[in-house]
C-alpha cells in the first residue's frame, strides 16, 4: 500500500494508545507501555484495558471509543480474535495507523488466513496503515518511541534496518547494542499484511534520518511495488539486504515459519541486482556494510591502496582485491620516490606500501599521507599487526587525520582483539570502520565501489520492436482454443516471423516431394525436422537430422523420420518435416529463454546451448524489460563468456545480434502473459550473424 502520509504519523506519532495494556509484568501489553515510557516519548500515551485502574502512573482508558479522535498510532496486543474489532473501533475513531502484535494470523493456518484477511479489508475501510500482524513493533529513537515488546531500546543513529522475523530483531537488538551501533528505525515488519519492504523503503528514502537502509526478507509478495520502490531508493542512497530461504533447506524452514512462499533464488538476484540492492549473504556482512556506506564516502574508482606494517596480512589483502571489482593501485613514480625519502630501504615502495614491524606512529603518519595524495589512488586500507613496537592508539590518531584530509574513503584493518580493542573504539567513534581482518575489508569496499558505479550507471536504453502483435497473439489464441499448452517449433515460425526475429530459411513439407522442392529452393545442405503440434522434444523420437546434402538423402530421411515418430507417438498427428536452411560449420549454440516468476514477472535467461545448459548449468537471468544495458550483461555474466569472446584467434561471435534477439525476447514475455515459458534452443551464432533454430513455448492454460 501506498500511505506515505501516514506513515509520518506511524513513525514519530504524538499520540499513542497501547491496547491490551497491562498492569501485569512481564506481559506483552505491559512491556509495550514500559518501553514506550523508558524510550522517553513525549507525547500522550493511553494504555487501553476493558479493566480500567491505572498502569504505571498513568489511567487506564477502558473503550478504545474513548481515545482522542485522529489517534497516530494504535498498538494492539491482544488475543488474535480481538484483533479485528480493536482495529475498526480504532477506525472509527479515525486513527491513523496500527500495529498488530499479536500473533496466530497467516503463519498459523487457514483461520489464521481468513483473519488477516480481515485485517487487509479494515486496512482499506478506513485508511489505516498497519503494520504486523505477528510482529515485534517499532521504534524510532531519535522521536522516543519503542512500540515494540523487545527488550533494549536502540541509540539513535542513521542506519535503519527493517525484518521480516521478529526473532533476528531481537538478537540484532542486543547485539547492535554492544557494538554501539545506532539505528534511526528498527521495524518488524512480521506477517506484511498491509505494510512491507516496498512501504518501508518508499518512506526511509524520504527520512533524513536514515543514511543507509538494512533489510531482512524472506519473500517478496508485490514484486513490482517492491522493484518500483527499490529502484527509486537506491538511487538516493543504500538498501542492503539479506534474503533467506536461499538453499532448499532454507526455502522450506522459510514457507513454515511466516507463511511465506519464498520465490526461486534467481528471481530475487536478479531483482535485488537490476534494482541497486546490495545482496549480502550474513548478518555480519549486512553490519559490515551498514557501517561502511554510513561513514565514508564512495570510492569513485577501483583502486585501493594498502599501508601495511606485516607482510603476510597484505598479501592476503591484494589477494581478496583480486578476486573482487577492485585493484591493487599502481602508485605513481613521484608518490614511490616520496616514501624512498624516509621509509627504511628494506620496506615494500610498491602497493602493498610494507613500511615494515618496526614502524611507529609517525611513520605510518607520513606513508599515509603520501599514499592518499597519489591521484591515482581511489580508496585506501590501513593494516596493522599489534606489533610490539607499534603505537596503536597513535596510528589510529594518524588515520583519522589523514581521513579528514584527504577526501577519500578509508577503513582500518587492526588486527587482533584485546590489544587493538581501544584502538578501534577511537576510529569507530571517529567513523572509520575497522576491521579485525582484511577480507571483510575488502568486500565492504568491493560493495561501496559497486554501488558508485550502479548509481553512476548511464541511464537504461530501452529499444523499440516492430511486431506485428496480432499475428503472435493468433498463434496463442488457437493454442488456448485447441486447449494445447506447448507450441512447437513449426507453429511457433508464425511468432518468430511476428517479432522479425531471424531464422533459418525454414519450409513446411507435407510429403517427402515437397520436402525435395524446399530443399532445391533452399539449397543444400539442409535440415529436417519432425513437424507435429504433439511433439516438442523433437530429438527425442529421432525428428532431427541435419546436413542432408541431396535430393535422395533428404527423400529418404523425410520417410523415415515421419515414419519413425509415428511409430514412437501413435496418438501424434503428423504435420510433415520442416525443411530448414543449416546453419554453416563452426557456429556456437547458445540458448535464450524466459520463465514467468510468480513474484517478479518474466526473468530473462541466457547460457550456452547443447551439453553446456544441461551439464554446466552456466547460466545468467534478467528481469523484462531488458535495457540495451542488461542485454550487454547478460551475455556477459555467464562463466563460458570466454568461449563465445572467441579462444585461439577465432573471431568473437556477434555479440550485439544476440543481445537484439534477447531484447526482441524480452518484449514478447511482456506483450504474450499467456506464455509462461519460451526458449530458443538453439540460437546459432558466429562472428557474421546470430538465428534462432529452434523455439518452443508453454502456455499458461487456465483450467491447467
Ligand atoms: P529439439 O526439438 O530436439 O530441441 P532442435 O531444432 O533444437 O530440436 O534441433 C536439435 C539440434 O540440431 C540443435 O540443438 C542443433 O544442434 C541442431 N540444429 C537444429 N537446427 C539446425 C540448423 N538449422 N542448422 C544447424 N544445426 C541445427
Ligand atoms: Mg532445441
Amino acid at each position: 500500500m501506498t500511505v506515505d502520509t501516514n506513515l509520518y504519523a506511524f513513525f514519530s506519532p504524538d499520540t499513542v494508545a497501547v491496547i491490551g495494556a497491562s498492569a501485569t509484568p512481564g506481559k506483552v501489553g505491559h512491556t509495550i507501555v514500559s518501553n514506550m515510557i523508558e524510550a522517553g516519548f513525549k507525547g500522550k500515551l493511553f494504555p487501553v484495558n476493558p479493566k480500567g485502574g491505572e498502569i504505571q502512573g498513568l489511567p487506564v482508558i477502558t473503550d478504545i471509543a474513548d481515545l482522542p479522535h485522529g489517534l497516530d498510532l494504535g498498538v494492539i496486543s491482544v488475543p488474535p480474535q480481538y484483533v479485528i474489532p480493536a482495529i475498526e473501533a480504532l477506525g472509527e475513531r479515525g486513527a491513523k495507523s496500527a500495529i498488530v502484535i499479536t500473533a496466530g494470523f497467516k503463519e498459523a493456518g487457514k483461520d489464521g488466513y481468513l483473519l488477516e484477511q480481515e485485517i487487509i479489508a479494515m486496512s482499506e475501510k478506513y485508511g489505516i496503515a498497519i503494520l504486523g500482524p505477528n510482529c515485534l513493533g517499532m521504534m524510532n529513537s531519535a522521536h522516543g518511541v519503542n512500540a515494540s515488546f523487545a527488550a533494549g531500546h536502540p541509540t539513535p543513529g542513521s542506519i535503519a534496518f527493517f525484518s521480516q522475523s521478529g526473532a533476528l530483531c531481537v538478537a540484532i537488538l542486543d547485539w547492535a547494542l554492544g557494538a554501539n551501533i545506532g539505528f534511526s528505525k528498527f521495524i518488524s515488519l512480521g506477517n506484511k499484511a498491509v505494510l512491507d519492504e516496498a512501504d518501508m523503503l518508499d518512506y526511509l528514502n524520504k527520512d533524513e534520518e536514515t543514511k543507509v537502509i538494512l533489510g531482512y526478507i524472506e519473500n517478496v509478495e508485490h514484486g513490482e511495488s517492491f522493484l518500483k520502490a527499490a529502484r527509486k531508493t537506491c538511487l538516493n542512497k543504500p538498501v542492503i539486504m539479506i534474503k533467506s530461504g536461499t538453499t532448499a533447506a532454507g526455502a522450506k524452514a522459510a514457507s513454515s515459519h511466516t507463511g511465506a512462499i519464498a520465490g526461486s533464488d534467481q528471481s530475487y538476484s536478479a531483482a535485488f541486482h537490476q534494482s541497486g540492492v546490495i545482496r549480502v549473504g550474513d548478518v555480519a556482512s549486512l553490519f559490515n556494510l551498514a557501517q561502511a556506506f554510513s561513514s565514508q564516502p564512495l570510492p569513485k574508482g577501483p583502486n585501493l591502496a594498502v599501508v601495511t606494517n606485516s607482510g603476510g596480512p597484505g598479501i592476503l589483502t591484494a589477494d581478496a582485491a583480486d578476486r573482487s571489482r577492485l585493484t591493487m593501485a599502481a602508485l605513481s613514480q613521484k608518490t614511490i620516490q616520496r616514501l624512498q625519502k624516509f621509509l627504511p630501504s628494506y620496506a615494500a615502495f610498491y602497493n602493498p606500501v610494507d613500511i615494515i614491524g618496526d614502524a611507529d606512529a609517525k611513520r605510518y603518519r607520513q606513508a599515509l599521507d603520501v599514499v592518499s595524495e597519489d591521484p591515482m589512488v581511489h580508496s585506501i586500507l590501513v593494516l596493522l599487526t599489534p606489533t610490539a613496537s607499534v603505537e596503536i592508539e597513535q596510528t589510529a590518531e594518524a588515520v583519522i587525520r589523514m581521513a579528514r584530509k584527504c577526501g577519500k574513503p578509508v577503513f582500518a584493518c587492526f588486527m587482533g582483539k584485546t590489544r587493538v580493542a581501544p584502538a578501534r573504539k577511537l576510529l569507530m567513534d571517529a567513523g572509520i570502520p575497522c576491521y579485525a581482518f582484511p577480507e571483510p575489508a575488502v568486500h565492504s569496499i568491493e560493495a561501496m565501489y559497486s554501488y558508485y558505479l550502479w548509481k553512476n550507471r548511464p541511464k537504461p536504453e530501452y529499444i523499440e520492436v516492430n511486431r506485428d502483435l496480432e499475428q503472435a497473439r493468433e498463434v496463442v489464441r488457437e493454442h488456448m482454443r485447441r486447449n494445447q499448452p506447448e507450441i512447437v517449433e513449426f507453429e511457433a515460425q508464425q511468432v518468430l516471423k511476428a517479432y522479425g526475429l531471424p531464422t533459418p530459411q525454414t519450409v513446411l513439407a507435407r510429403s517427402s516431394d515437397e520436402a525435395v522442392a524446399a530443399a532445391e529452393e533452399i539449397g543444400y545442405p539442409v535440415v529436417l525436422k519432425i513437424a507435429s503440434p504433439d511433439i516438442s522434444h523433437k530429438s527425442d523420437v529421432g525428428g532431427v537430422k541435419v546436413n542432408l546434402w541431396n535430393a535422395t538423402e533428404v527423400m529418404k530421411t523425410f520417410k523415415s523420420i515421419t515414419a519413425k515418430a509415428q511409430r514412437m507417438r501413435r496418438d501424434a498427428y503428423i504435420a510433415g518435416c520442416l525443411v530448414q536452411e543449416m546453419a554453416p560449420p563452426g557456429v556456437k549454440e547458445v540458448i535464450i529463454g524466459f520463465k514467468r516468476d510468480e513474484e517478479f514477472g518474466p526473468m530473462l535467461m541466457f547460457g550456452l546451448g547443447g551439453i553446456y545448459v544441461e551439464i554446466m548449468k552456466d547460466i545468467s537471468f534478467k528481469l523484462a524489460p531488458l535495457s540495451r544495458q542488461d542485454s550487454f550483461e547478460i551475455v556477459r555474466e555467464i562463466k563460458s563468456y570466454m568461449l563465445l569472446k572467441g579462444l585461439k584467434g577465432e573471431k568473437p561471435v556477434n555479440f550485439t545480434a544476440l543481445e537484439e534477439i534477447i531484447m526482441v525476447m524480452s518484449r514478447l514475455a511482456i506483450d504474450l502473459p499467456e506464455v509462461w515459458e519460451a526458449e530458443f534452443n538453439p540460437v546459432l551464432v558466429n562472428h557474421e550473424r546470430a538465428i534462432v533454430a529452434d523455439v518452443r513455448m508453454t502456455l499458461h492454460l487456465k483450467d491447467k
